[in-house]
């Protein structure tokens, strides 16, 4: 065990009342003298749990975390002050210096829907007007590029006042179809009230689940052949079944509301608009798998969920339907919000539970699987918000008309993130099944010559115009070679740089890699660099495909989590199209 010694800058009045204030009612212990131990035990690591959210508090409060300000919160929390230091350091969006007398700083996303749409010159546009500019990754909103995200300083988040102005005021391109069965609700319903998400139907699902049991619950779900929506496809009976099976003791539900995944913003829509429904999928699913705590992880870059789930669950509380009998059921259930702060390995679930737990958000390796040992060790489900929404479908419907929708082996519905250069980019709901050339179609068709296509995001592959007649399911995706990830549909006319696009997919994966293992730390680099070195007009020799397909090989074969699995699948897909060709 090893002695800390806290530095010695003092905090203000002001840091201490944040820290109080977000975090002051899970105080470890008093700690009268400025030593600290190192140290495990359950009431000190379930006090590092709020370290994240004191980090937010401090940020929020003077605009970056000043070594006082560790120092009260690493007292407060009994955390090790070099160990916070490590964990406000992992995170793109906290600030360990002084950013001196600019109060903000705008991030620009530079990933490939707003790169296309301008981010570049947004950027300079920005810095002509001295605002302080940083370079950000995809920011979750690539239905109106080119995006930026102020975080805020004081009061809140900067939430641009046209979204909160009307809440269900929000326009779907589809709205009003009478196709939609998980947009429904979105630009219908009032996302601020219990009241309204009640007349739209809400609620009646944990009726259902209440009145008929777990083990119909965990049938339905199952006849449906419900698989997750997140990119693995994993059955979602089958995780949920995993924990119900471990009886007495604590056991997670968690939402996965992290998504990070370069042309993604479907769940963002969802949580914006739909937050109950997020919160009563969450309610079932902890009551089915006999788990007491939910949680929502939101990403730090979506203020305007974090604002909308906060009061969802506020309001389902105080309804009764949260806390020590979910609608007189006799079952305990509530949710906590956690707010993430800029990382991408995040939605690798193992990472989340790094992150909710106050440590760096690295992912562990697996076995133990989350259904074993998850958040804090114990049994966990995680599933995005789609997923969840869709476990409120097949309870409302029933599986057999569930799965009229879909083919035979990927049923239901799906949400696609139609992005680039199409007449209108949004969120989009149809039945698996349909082509890609159909989903084109539905956005109002390419604007200009199409030149490429990138399905699942960045962790994706790149498609040729040739593959329109591609049908989106999950077996045709798999036979093609590719993957409907996230629902990433991003689409690139032939005026588009694609060693530019290409060049900055690389430049993502070396970013967002969280280091811990040789391959993907190493091969991220290095596959960037040999981009980098091709610049806009040097060969792609076949020293460098080799050296690709060298790095492509041992990420996949020896790295630890997804990130290192997929870093080398968009450029190595680009390769095979002939997007790198100089031109
Ligand atoms: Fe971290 Fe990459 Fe290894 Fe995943 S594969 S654990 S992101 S270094």
């Amino acid at each position: 065990m090893a002695d800390l010694q806290v530095i010695v800058d003092d905090s203000t009045a002001d840091e201490r009342r944040a820290v109080d204030d977000a975090v002051g009612e899970h105080a470890a212990v008093t700690v009268e003298t400025e030593r600290l131990v190192r140290g495990g035990g359950r009431r000190r690591r379930a006090a590092r749990q709020y370290l994240l959210p004191g980090l937010h508090a401090l940020q929020r409060e003077i605009g970056w975390i000043s070594p006082g300000g560790m120092n009260y919160l690493c007292a407060v929390l009994q955390v090790p002050p070099a160990e916070a230091y490590g964990v406000a350091s992992f995170y793109e969006m906290l600030r360990t210096t002084d950013p001196g007398h600019t109060d903000s700083v705008t991030h620009v996303c530079v990933d490939p829907a707003c790169r296309i749409a301008g981010a570049e010159a947004l950027q300079e546009r920005l810095e002509s007007r001295n605002e302080r500019v940083r370079r950000a990754p995809c920011l979750g909103q690539c239905e109106r590029a080119p995006a930026r995200f102020v975080p805020g300083r004081g009061e809140d988040d900067h939430i641009p006042a046209d979204e909160k102005a009307a809440p269900g005021a929000y326009r779907l391109p589809q709205h009003g179809s009478p196709d939609l069965t998980l947009l429904r609700r979105i630009g219908a319903a009032d996302p601020t009230s219990l009241e309204s998400y009640r007349e739209h139907g809400g609620y009646r699902a944990l009726d259902r689940a209440i009145n008929q049991g777990g083990e119909y619950v965990l049938g339905e779900i199952a006849a449906a052949e419900l698989t997750g929506r997140g990119g693995a496809a994993f059955p979602t009976a089958t995780k949920w079944r995993a924990v119900a099976a471990h009886p007495g003791t604590a056991k997670h539900v968690i939402a996965n509301g992290d998504e990070s995944e370069p042309g993604t913003f479907k769940d963002r829509i969802l949580m914006e608009h739909d937050p109950f429904a997020v919160v009563e999928a969450l309610t079932i699913a902890g009551l089915v798998t006999g788990a007491e705590n939910g949680w929502i992880y939101i990403r730090g870059e979506y203020p305007l969920v974090t604002e909308r789930l906060s009061a969802a669950v506020e309001q389902a509380r105080a309804a009764g339907l949260l806390g020590g009998s979910v609608a007189a059921s006799g079952q305990a259930f509530d949710i906590e919000i956690r707010r993430g702060a800029g990382a991408y390995i995040c939605g690798e679930e193992t990472a989340l539970f790094n992150s909710i737990e106050g440590f760096r958000g690295e992912p562990r390796n697996k076995p133990p699987y989350p259904t074993d040992s998850g958040l804090f060790g114990e049994p966990t489900v995680v599933n995005n918000p789609e997923t969840l929404l869709n476990v409120l479908d097949v309870l409302e419907k029933g599986w057999e008309r569930y799965r009229e929708r879909g083919t035979e082996r990927s049923t239901g519905h799906r949400l696609f993130c139609v992005s680039g250069h199409v007449a209108e980019p949004g969120l989009y709901e149809a039945p698996f099944g349909l082509t890609l050339g159909e989903l084109l179609e539905l956005a109002g068709g390419v604007t200009g010559t199409s030149r490429a296509i990138l399905l699942g995001g960045a962790a994706g592959a790149f498609v040729g115009p040739d593959s329109l007649d591609l049908r989106l399911t999950l077996e045709d995706a798999r036979a093609a070679g590719v993957t409907l990830g996230s629902g990433v549909v991003t689409v690139f006319d032939d005026t588009v740089d694609m060693r530019d696009v290409v060049t900055r997919i690389a430049e993502f994966f070396r970013e967002e890699s969280c280091g811990q293992c040789v391959p993907c730390r190493v091969g991220t680099v290095r596959q960037h660099e040999v981009l980098v070195e091709m610049g806009p007009s040097g060969p792609l020799s076949a020293s460098r495909r080799t050296l690709i397909d060298d790095m492509a090989a041992a990420m996949a074969d020896a790295s630890i989590c997804g990130l290192g699995h997929t870093a080398a699948s968009a450029v190595r897909s680009a390769i095979e199209l002939g997007l790198l060709e100089a031109r």
